[in-house]
């Protein structure tokens, strides 16, 4: 819809509502949906979380689940899976998906994706994030945005911006340069709102230099509204409002939350106090409540049709849903695409003898240990969690694999403590001081008896390895520590798991191991035993299917790794150039602060650019695994690449160069390589990454096919923020293209002068 067309109708909306109907459109009436206007036709926002699928029903003001049989939906791959496909078109799939879904469900808003940038792996919601990349992470979630619009439901790109940590997520105050900040922290949400239009933004709970991002006028006001000129919908994050004025002033529009006083919310009640009494002005509401139309009018929510009475006023009659896409949830199709991102999702990290793929017709029987094998996991992870039509595990693919012909044993191998499920849903009091017990408590030491039981688990486990040649080990993490709410405060495998793989491992050297986990793990007491890892994070229903096609050869494997796999969290940018989770507030500090916006923390992002990758590069630190890392079946190899200079204007941009490099197949099995290119100016200095990802292309080969990949890098590639200019700038310079597999495996280096 045209501009002018689109803003005629919303003015003439506007006029027509009381403050008190525009309120209503500005807050939370219920958990999940504002108050419509009926008197005028429009209708209420309905949105749902999440990342990976449609949530289940709540009812609207009790965190009870409506306990309906009418609300099972596709369980897709989170984040943390995605990103390791480095495959756009998947990404633009898994965006339809969730967009179809959410409209069939009815949902105007699907609370996703989650684009934060993983600067600390031991975060509890990284597997609901990308990457540690913001390259990267842009690149994927542009596509994702415009499959999930595609549909005429909103995605709500979260959480804007710098919350990279659960621990005391909601009074956590992040000090950052304004470098950091451009160049790591900001890119996936400008690409999200510039290029994906994405038609809202949700805030985040933490504070950045001293104010709440939902009430941030820094950052929701110069930045997003300002210089990025976003008209889309502005939500807060559920219960991130701390103040009615701020939040009024800021660029916020609507505000949504945990608890069911809903007129008490600071965009409720109390702001219609502070309009009354002239502390806030009426305008503020208007710019939210045109914000909010805009949305839905992009939606196809509703239409308006603006007329001119005799007497010359506009009349306005609102239609709902007029040429709106129906969605539909549940379908072949959606579980389809689930299942091509869960087969390129999966990441072969190693494989020495050639020990995978396993053969399918091998006459012997196969053990499957561990608990993640037989786990379903769409149940948790915080508001992450589905109701899954059905979740495949890895046992019950294996067998649906192996068709009956061959004997599969299970052992659970490791003992997993449950904790009776408590009557309080957490989000009720998520908010509350003590929100992070619902997971602390599952992560508790084990009891005697407790351990006992593990020693017996492992020690069954271990027998029956010493008999089985093929002993498939399934571990890692579950939604007990990837999850919203806490942190992890170490890398090392919960449950006992290490001594469990080195027993197996030593009886079976042949062993294969799956570590099934949404962010790092160490695995080095055992990783240089084991002649086959492969990583694998969750990967909605049909996980299960996915990975035993990669493990008896149906598919090959072509992940690679979105973030490091870091050995020690110590070892991490985070901890190793920062305070990790955060530092208690200088008397100083307190001092700035109204009581009811004090801070309990004090992140300081003293690791600047140097975040994952760029650090452990950086400072020469060890890794377990490489950024970008992941093996195939096969072999690629590559020619000699070119760099062909350009320097040419391509639809307003600069187009500098274009890398160019065959790549074949020289092995006997079908396979795709992703290229990798990495920019890096010689003169950077010790605060700067050496490289940087700015390019990459995942090529589909048959034994023996050969392609050319070409690679195009713009100015943006080099780029970098002037924080004297305040702005960006092409740096000029001699710079380093790598032309890689991975971080780890470069296979040319190229030079260019800028
Ligand atoms: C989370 C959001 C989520 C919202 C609604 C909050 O706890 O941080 O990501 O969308 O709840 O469930």
């Amino acid at each position: 819809m045209n501009v002018e067309i689109m803003n005629e109708k919303i003015e003439a909306i506007l006029a027509e509502l009381t403050l008190d109907e525009k309120l209503g459109m500005i807050h939370g009436a219920e958990f999940f949906k504002t108050l419509g206007v009926s008197r005028l036709n429009i209708p209420p926002v309905k949105s749902s979380d999440g990342p990976m699928g449609v949530r289940s029903e709540f009812y609207p003001d009790q965190w009870v689940a409506s306990g309906h049989n009418d609300d099972f939906v596709t369980y897709g791959i989170s984040n943390s899976a995605l990103a390791n496909t480095w495959n756009r078109e998947l990404a633009y799939n898994t965006g339809q998906v969730l967009g179809e879904e959410a409209r069939g469900r009815g949902k105007d808003i699907i609370l996703a994706p989650g684009v934060n940038i993983k600067r600390n792996p031991g975060c509890g919601r990284n597997f609901e994030y990308f990457s540690e990349d913001p390259y990267l992470t842009a690149e994927l979630c542009v596509p994702m945005i415009q499959g999930i619009q595609e549909s005429d439901v909103a995605a709500c790109v979260k959480h804007f911006a710098l919350n990279s940590q659960e621990t005391e997520r909601l009074w956590v105050n992040v000090e950052i340069d304004e470098k950091a900040l451009r160049e790591i922290y900001l890119p996936a949400f400008y690409a999200a709102c510039k290029k994906g239009n994405a038609y809202s933004v949700m805030g985040a709970y933490n504070l950045l230099r001293g104010e709440h991002c939902c009430q941030n006028k820094f950052l929701l006001g110069d930045i997003l509204r300002g210089e990025w000129q976003y008209d889309g919908m502005v939500v807060s994050d559920w219960g991130g409002v701390h103040d009615t004025k701020r939040a009024a002033e800021s660029g916020l529009d609507m505000e949504m939350g945990v608890t069911p006083d809903f007129d008490e919310y600071m965009l409720a009640k109390p702001l219609k106090k502070a309009i009354e009494s002239g502390e806030v002005e009426e305008g503020c509401v208007d710019e939210k409540v045109r914000n909010i139309l805009r949305m839905m009018l992009r939606l196809k929510m509703i239409d308006a049709a603006v007329t001119m009475t005799l007497d010359g006023k506009k009349e306005v009659k609102v239609t709902t849903n007029t040429g709106r896409k129906r969605g539909a949830f549940n379908t072949p199709q959606h579980r389809q695409a689930v299942l091509d991102a869960a087969r390129e999702s999966i990441v072969l990290l190693k494989n020495e003898d050639k020990r995978l793929p396993l053969d399918i017709e091998k006459q012997s029987k196969v053990l499957v240990i561990g608990d993640n094998a037989s786990k379903l996991q769409s149940l948790g992870g915080g508001s992450a969690e589905i109701k899954a039509l059905y979740e495949t595990t890895p046992l019950m693919g294996i067998k649906e694999l192996l068709g009956g012909n061959r004997e599969v044993i299970y052992a659970r191998g490791y003992f997993v403590p449950t904790e009776d499920e408590s009557d309080v849903n957490w989000q009720e009091t998520s908010t509350g001081d003590d929100s992070t017990q619902w997971t602390a408590s599952k992560k508790r030491p084990l009891t005697k008896k407790e351990l006992e039981e593990q020693k017996k688990l492992r020690e069954e486990a271990v027998a029956l390895a010493k008999e089985c040649d093929e002993v498939i080990i399934v571990g890692g993490l579950n939604h007990d520590y990837d999850v919203e709410g806490a942190d992890r405060d170490s890398l090392e495998l919960p449950y006992g798991q290490d001594q469990l793989i080195e027993e197996v491992l030593k009886v079976n050297p042949d062993a294969v191991v799956v570590m099934f986990a949404g962010s790092p793990v160490n695995m080095e007491s055992w990783s240089d035993k084991a002649k086959a890892i492969v990583w694998m994070s969750y990967s909605g229903m049909e996980g299960g299917k996915a990975l035993a096609e990669i493990l008896f050869g149906e598919v090959n494997p072509s992940g690679k790794l979105s973030e490091t796999l870091p050995c020690k969290l110590a070892e991490t940018n985070a901890y190793a150039l920062a305070d990790g989770l955060g530092r208690a507030l200088t008397e100083e500090e307190k001092a700035g602060y109204e009581e009811h916006l004090m801070p309990h923390l004090t992140e300081s992002y003293t690791d600047g650019m140097l975040v994952g990758y760029r650090y452990y590069e950086r400072k020469n630190v060890p890794v377990q695994f490489g950024f970008g890392h992941g093996l195939s079946y096969t072999e690629f190899a590559y020619t000699k690449p070119e760099i062909r200079v350009k320097n040419e204007k391509v639809n307003g941009a600069v187009f500098v160069a274009e890398v160019a490099v065959t790549v074949t197949n020289t092995g006997a099995m079908e396979g795709k390589e992703t290229v990798q290119i990495y920019v890096g100016n010689k003169a950077a200095d010790e605060t700067e990454p050496v490289s940087e990802l700015k390019g990459f292309e995942k090529v589909s080969l048959k034994p023996r096919e050969s392609k050319e990949v070409r690679i195009p890098l713009y100015e943006e590639a080099f780029m970098h923020y002037n924080e004297q200019t305040k702005a960006w700038e092409v740096v000029k310079g001699d710079y380093i293209i790598r032309v890689a597999a991975s971080l780890t495996d470069v296979k040319a280096l190229l030079e260019i002068r800028v």
